[in-house]
């Protein structure tokens, strides 16, 4: 008993400890992290990364886009390989949990599974995933997407950063040279864990410790364009206008209340919004808005979207103008594996840890290997829900219990 309460004191310091240190790797004064791909603190973090593996015992490889591998070989030469990590880059001044915490977490898992019970029957492999973020690249999961086959070389052929870095050049510069480029494509995936932080509000609102995904939500993006007839502001009387303001606002009013008035967990967002000639006295002739609208069911989000874009054509007719819609994402949602979801939950109730379902509505790897592979993804609590900022933060002990349910769902997959 003594003993386990003085190992259970150790471990229980590790996971901060080892978030705070990766932290250290593109740390900027005000406390954010920037570790944009293929940065020097990119190459740093996954090179204090690769040494840890190392010294954890784990055979150790990087793929040809920078994806790192710690591996632990299974006693089973013909099993497929347990994946489990996230990814190791940020946005501009982001935070410290935001993807590190799932690397952390199943290095400290595959530790304590090896010290514990030895070899595995399949092989384990943490995985720290070289791109997530979209921030230095306009595109997003670069490690993941290549991993599963969906990207290759050719599709970053003509992707620069916001310097006019091709992302190919980055690449070189931090050591993975494109001429050497092999697929990093894996065929060997048995399933894929991924353990990340919630990013939102919900754990903590709760009181529960634990989120299992059900659902990664689809996106839809579009790009409203309405043209009316810019004039006067004085001199036009309100029936003769052709008024490109106020039908965008009557517009973004009535997406929003239809989404507010979804029974579902539909969201829509308008985040941005221009105007022509945008000046106080003349009537606007011109506004351009976005629209973002995401749903974890594909025939709810086609209804929703389906059914603006029949407003908006009225809208159009009714007051003469002309408006115009541009789709320019559009991702479906993806499900999580059921019978890992069932694993999880019930590995959960064995360590006594308080759960619930959760649909993420943020973007993650887990939805690029949950088309690939039976993939799992667990959230631990987010203080106040902030993400993406210095202010990111989640305490030790929810950081240790997704360690612990981590560590039990791998040994009950892999042993
Ligand atoms: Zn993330």
């Amino acid at each position: 008993m003594a003993i386990e309460s003085k190992s259970t004191f150790i471990i229980n310091n590790k996971a901060e400890d080892m978030v705070k240190w990766l932290s250290s790797f593109g740390l900027s004064p005000d406390g954010g992290i920037n570790r944009l791909l293929y940065s020097s603190a990119w190459s740093e973090a996954q090179k204090a990364l690769e040494h840890k593996m190392k010294n954890d015992g784990l055979a150790v490889h990087f793929d040809s886009v920078g994806n790192l591998f710690g591996r632990l070989e299974g006693s089973d030469a013909k099993a497929d390989t347990v994946l489990t990590g996230s990814h190791i880059d940020t946005v501009a001044d982001g935070g410290r949990y935001d993807g590190v915490y799932g690397i952390v977490a199943s290095l400290l898992a595959v530790e304590r599974l090896k010290a514990t019970y030895g070899t595995p029957k399949k092989p384990i492999e943490v995985v720290s995933l070289c791109e997530e973020e979209g921030s230095r690249f306009p595109m997003t999961f670069w490690g993941s997407r290549n991993i599963t086959g969906r990207y290759t070389l050719k599709d970053a052929k003509n992707v620069t950063d916001a310097k006019g870095v091709p992302l190919l050049s980055a690449m070189r510069e931090a050591g993975f040279d494109p001429a050497h480029y092999q697929s990093p494509m894996r065929q060997d995936i048995d399933c894929f864990i991924e353990l990340h932080i919630e990013q939102g509000i919900v754990l903590e609102r709760s009181g529960h410790s634990l989120g299992l995904v059900s659902h990664i939500v689809g996106q839809r993006r579009f790009t409203i364009n309405i043209s009316g007839e810019s004039n006067h502001a004085g001199t036009t009387p309100m029936p003769l206008r052709k008024d490109a303001m106020s039908i965008a606002s009557h517009l973004i009013d009535y997406v929003t209340t239809q989404a507010r008035n979804d029974e579902s967990d539909l969201v829509a967002t308008v985040g941005k919004i221009t105007a022509q000639p945008n000046t106080p006295n003349v009537i606007a002739g011109e506004v351009e808005f976005t629209l973002d609208v995401r749903h974890h069911e594909e025939k709810h989000l086609k209804q929703f979207c389906d059914r603006f874009h029949d407003y908006i054509q009225w809208t159009a007719s009714e007051n003469q103008v002309s408006i115009s819609s541009s789709q320019w994402l559009n991702a479906s949602p993806v499900q999580m594996d059921a019978s890992l979801m069932d694993l999880s939950k019930a590995t959960a109730q064995d360590n006594n840890i308080s759960f619930q379902p959760l649909i993420s509505g943020a973007g993650h790897d887990a939805q690029v290997f949950g088309t690939h592979c039976p993939t799992a993804l667990l959230f631990v609590p987010s203080q106040q829900g902030i993400s993406h900022s210095p202010k990111e933060f989640t305490k030790s002990e929810d950081l240790e219990n997704g360690v612990d349910l981590l560590t039990d769902l791998l040994y009950k997959l892999a042993y």
